[in-house]
């Protein structure tokens, strides 16, 4: 048997026949960049989320820079976030000339330690990042509650949470700005680079419209220098035919991390195994299944033996990462994400992964530790 990490060709044979006509249609408009099906998008995504403003972007990454662009962030200027998460978190903060500070992460739940922040405040800090690893929200109460006194930003990357809730509140929507990504391995993934900006801000909304086509509101016009950081046609066609699953499709991924829960549970594997954890208050979108082990390597090669695809969210913590020598920091700075670079691996998960398929991979994990 084969299992890989995600089947997208699994999910495309279910809505081929949609997809082709939505595409179709964009053609036969011969309008590629920001036009109706942008727009719509747009709507769609605010109302699912519950929030005023959705801005389409070129990709989860640009979603992160015009965020950090439209608070005013610049060079001297510091942000807080994780260094355990996807590199463009904070490489969206030094494109900018400004300094990520790392503050270690909660072990149980991957994401910021939100006790620890306080201590890295300064004048300069500008905004704190709280990245949603994996499908489930940081614990926002007190990120909140210091960024509202200290007046500095809460930007949240969601881009692995689209459709996730903290307290009855939807993912994304929950600090100043929310980042998502519609990178095609996303919970909602289009069929190239895509992303998009939330927030209930009006004046940040209008120049965050202009800061994406170079910072005109009149065309040839520049009120200030943006980016060329588009959302085109075919992707946000793609996106909307997409966005009417989503909650079903989340709901089969939650579904599939609870059979492995059971299934971990039946085989008696706790003893070797860090099973996720979802935190009372957290629906958790699972876009990753990231369990610990020990002997995390020999696993991960003996599972490859008998065809089960694993990957590693991710190998090297951001502040031990050649580009970031200069930032000065060494093994130790932040223990428990450097513990879970050598511990974490995720599971295949995604909404068509069989009951058999699942078996199978916990039968073989079993055998592996036997
Ligand atoms: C995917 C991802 C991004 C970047 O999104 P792109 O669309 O690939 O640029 C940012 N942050 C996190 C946590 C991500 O998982």
């Amino acid at each position: 048997m084969h299992v890989p990490l995600i089947d997208l060709k699994a999910q495309y044979r279910k809505i081929r026949g949609e997809i082709l006509r939505a595409i179709g249609e964009v053609c036969e408009g011969q309008r590629f960049i920001l036009g109706q099906e942008v727009q719509k998008l747009e709507q769609e995504i605010a109302a699912y989320l519950g929030v005023d403003h959705a801005i389409g972007v070129a990709s989860g990454s640009d979603a992160l820079l015009l965020s950090l662009m439209a608070i005013g962030v610049g060079p001297g200027d510091e942000v807080i976030t994780t260094p355990y998460t996807f590199f463009a978190t904070a490489g969206a903060i030094s494109h900018l000339g400004a300094r990520p500070v790392f503050v270690d992460i909660l072990p149980a739940t991957f994401n910021i330690h939100p006790a620890r922040i306080e201590d890295r405040l300064t004048e300069r800090t500008k905004a704190i990042i709280p990245v949603h690893l994996f499908g489930q929200c940081c614990e926002m109460e007190p990120i909140l509650k210091l960024a509202g006194s200290h007046k500095i930003k809460v930007i949240e990357d969601a881009a692995q949470v689209i459709g996730a809730a903290h307290h009855d509140q939807k993912a994304g929507t929950i600090g100043d700005l929310g980042c998502f990504s519609f990178f095609p391995t996303k919970n909602l993934g289009g069929y190239g680079d895509g992303g998009m900006i939330v927030t209930r801000d009006e004046e940040i909304a209008r120049r965050l419209r202009r800061l994406r086509v170079h910072g005109s509101e009149e065309r040839y016009y520049h009120l200030e220098v943006g980016c060329n950081s588009r959302l085109d046609e075919l992707q946000a066609a793609v996106l909307r035919i997409k966005l009417n699953y989503l909650d079903q499709w989340n709901s089969a991924r939650r579904a599939c991390a609870q059979r492995y829960h059971q299934l971990f549970t039946k085989a008696a594997l706790l003893s070797d195994l860090t099973l996720p954890e979802i935190v009372p208050g957290n629906s958790h979108v699972f876009h990753q299944y990231v369990i610990r082990a020990q002997q995390r390597d020999k696993l991960r090669y003996y599972l490859k033996e008998k065809g089960v695809d694993t990957e590693i969210y991710y190998p090297l913590p951001l502040h031990l990462q050649a580009c970031y020598k200069d930032l000065g920091h060494r093994e130790g700075d932040f223990p428990e994400a450097e513990r879970l670079a050598k511990e974490a691996l995720a599971l295949p998960i995604y909404p068509e992964l069989t009951e058999e398929q699942q078996s199978y991979i916990v039968e073989q994990i079993k055998l592996f530790y036997a």
